[in-house]
């Protein structure tokens, strides 16, 4: 125990009051306060936080030394006469056990325990408010996010009451501001729960910093945010602090010594103007920052009457998209290969339709954007593949399947567990299926992403790179995982007839598959010309209207068995 070494003699002598002070720069870092006194009543160390805790209690650093109103708060608090407490506190020495206090004053409660020892007293002191209110479950803290100490939903809500309240009785309009990190779940993810909890910690310093007192920081989710800006008039005014917010949280934390990025995206409703109620304010901010984040986070977005809209089409589509699959609307078309040598039919890709009650066949491109944004692509995804390699399995043998296979689906973990079910459910050659992904596939998590592609190559599934051509970097994507098969996008070919270069790309990745023993399909070719020329090229298979539009799977069957 150091503090035995403290003499307490004559704290300003040389030795002695270097290592005073290197001792009390020792426990400055400690949570809880220190004192030491001496025989005579004289404090010869007071940490920081002592300091802190005293100033809490309405200790007036001018009015004395601190032992002495320490004493006096004693006193006061315990009800005993000075006198009694010092004699309290001489016992402690006696008995050679702590004499514990708790003062409450000021608001704060804290917990005081005097220590004596052979030549004084140490003190320490702390701080128990917050535990004893918890304790007592009081209505404060059940008000409170107990990670950041942020405003939970609760108080957002009282909050926000009042000031719609203000709004109706005085005009004193305020804005909603809700705040998403960007980015935060990689962190949460990849660095373990400490250090995201660390993180949110000082997002919400950073937050709160940004406000003047009479605006409310709340936390009501995981990585959600909401201020309530106090008196905000105009879009201008708003900007102001969403600008100010976005900013703070954009720079770089340390947490745990690593330097540490994320974003955020704000969503603001103004009142009167976007709402009077607290559930519109909310919802029409939530909508503002729904369109920050589509137009590619860290920004912040004011609501429009039209997101409202908007928002509501895409929700009656999602809700029909859900009840598609159970309703079984959705049907597979198929569209055939042809290998240009022999002019054989090779396979079929299989396209996903979706018969709807009442607007006809609804192409791809109108529901699967929003599938997989809302992560209902995992399950059609998987009825795809399921439906796809039991018509797979009807067909002549050595004609395959190609299914596409959506981004999402390689996140969710359970594809190759899929196509496996699928292939022994069906009894289709794993040779027979392929899987056809775009160059999204390989943007995300990487690593996670070519293992799955080598275990489904392991099982003898065959991989082609869809839509070649068109993305940002396909020629080194084509390094990272040996494709069986490239196809050429649509729009290549159809630069055959418009560009007098159009040969020279189609010939260029031709030549590419031939050295890399990579079949090359040209897709989208309609007419014989665009045939004669892909040919020369040297593309090794077609597949476009002009051999057959996607067909329902008994019309496929007459083609591939004639
Ligand atoms: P994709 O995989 O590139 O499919 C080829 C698209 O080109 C199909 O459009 C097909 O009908 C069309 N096409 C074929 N030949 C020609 C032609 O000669 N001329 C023209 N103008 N178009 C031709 P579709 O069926 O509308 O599908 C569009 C996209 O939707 C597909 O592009 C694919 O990315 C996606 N998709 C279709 N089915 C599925 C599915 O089951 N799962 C997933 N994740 N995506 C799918
Ligand atoms: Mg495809
Ligand atoms: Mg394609």
């Amino acid at each position: 125990m150091p503090l035995r070494a403290i003499a307490p003699a004559d704290p300003e002598s040389g030795p002695r009051r270097d290592s005073a002070a290197r001792l009390s720069g020792y426990l400055d870092a400690l949570d809880q306060g220190v004192l030491v006194i001496d025989g005579t009543g004289r404090v010869i160390i007071e940490t920081g936080p002592a300091r802190a805790v005293l100033a809490g209690l309405g200790h007036d650093p001018a009015l004395g030394r601190p032992a002495r109103s320490l004493l006096r708060l004693l006193a006061a608090t315990t009800g005993s006469g000075l006198r009694e407490t010092v004699h309290r506190i001489r016992g402690a020495r006696d008995e050679d056990r702590p004499a514990e206090y708790e003062i409450t004053a000021c608001g704060r409660t804290v917990s005081v325990r005097v220590r004596a020892m052979p030549d004084g007293w140490t003190v320490s002191l702390e701080d128990v408010s917050a535990r004893r209110a918890v304790e007592a479950g009081t209505a404060e803290l059940a008000r409170l996010d107990s990670l950041t100490g942020l405003a939970n939903r609760r108080m957002l809500r009282e909050r926000l009451g009042e000031s719609l309240d203000r709004l109706d009785r005085y005009g004193e309009p305020c804005a909603v501001l809700l705040i998403d990190l960007d980015r935060f779940k990689p962190v949460n993810d990849t660095l373990g729960h400490a250090v995201g909890d660390a993180l949110l910690v000082k997002v919400a310093d950073r937050l709160r910093s940004a406000v003047r007192a009479a605006d409310t920081v709340a936390r009501i989710g995981g990585d959600e945010f909401v201020v309530i800006q106090a008196g905000a008039a105009c879009q201008e005014d708003v900007a102001v602090l969403a600008r100010r917010l976005v900013d703070l949280v954009g720079r770089t934390y340390i947490v745990d010594g690593q330097l540490l990025t994320i974003g955020a995206s704000v969503g603001a409703a103004l009142a009167p103007q976007d709402g009077t109620d607290a559930d519109r304010l909310l919802k029409h901010a939530d909508l503002a920052l729904y369109r920050a984040k589509l137009d590619g986070r860290g920004t912040f977005r004011f609501f429009e009457p039209e997101m409202d809209v908007r928002m509501q089409a895409r929700r009656r589509l999602e809700l029909d998209i859900r009840q598609a699959l159970a309703r079984r609307e959705f049907v597979l078309h198929y569209q055939p290969q042809m290998n240009l040598e022999n002019r054989r039919l090779t396979g079929c890709e299989a396209l996903l339709r979706w018969m709807h009650p009442e607007r006809g066949t609804v192409p791809p491109a109108e529901f699967i954007p929003l599938a997989e944004e809302v992560g209902l692509i995992v399950p059609i995804g998987e009825w795809v593949i399921r439906q796809a390699c039991r018509d797979a399995a009807t067909w002549p043998a050595g004609i395959s399947v190609a299914v596409n296979v959506s981004p999402a689906q390689f996140k969710s973990e359970r594809l190759v567990e899929t196509i496996v079910s699928a292939l022994a459910m069906s009894g289709l050659e794993a040779s027979c299926l392929e899987i056809e992904i775009t160059e999204g596939v390989l943007l995300q998590n990487n690593e996670r992403t070519l293992e799955t592609l080598h275990r489904l190559r392991a099982l003898g599934v065959r991989v082609s790179m869809d839509d070649f051509g068109t993305g940002y970097s396909s020629l080194s994507y084509l390094r990272s995982f040996p494709f069986d098969k490239i196809k050429i996008d649509r729009s290549f070919v159809k630069d055959l007839s418009t560009k007098p270069d159009g040969d020279a790309i189609i010939r260029a990745i031709a030549g590419l598959g031939r050295s890399l023993g990579m079949t090359t399909v040209a897709e989208g070719v309609e007419t014989e010309e665009q045939m004669r020329r892909i040919r020369a090229d040297g593309c090794t298979d077609v597949q476009g209207y002009l051999v057959s539009r996607p067909v329902p799977l008994d019309l496929v069957m007459k083609l591939l068995s004639p």
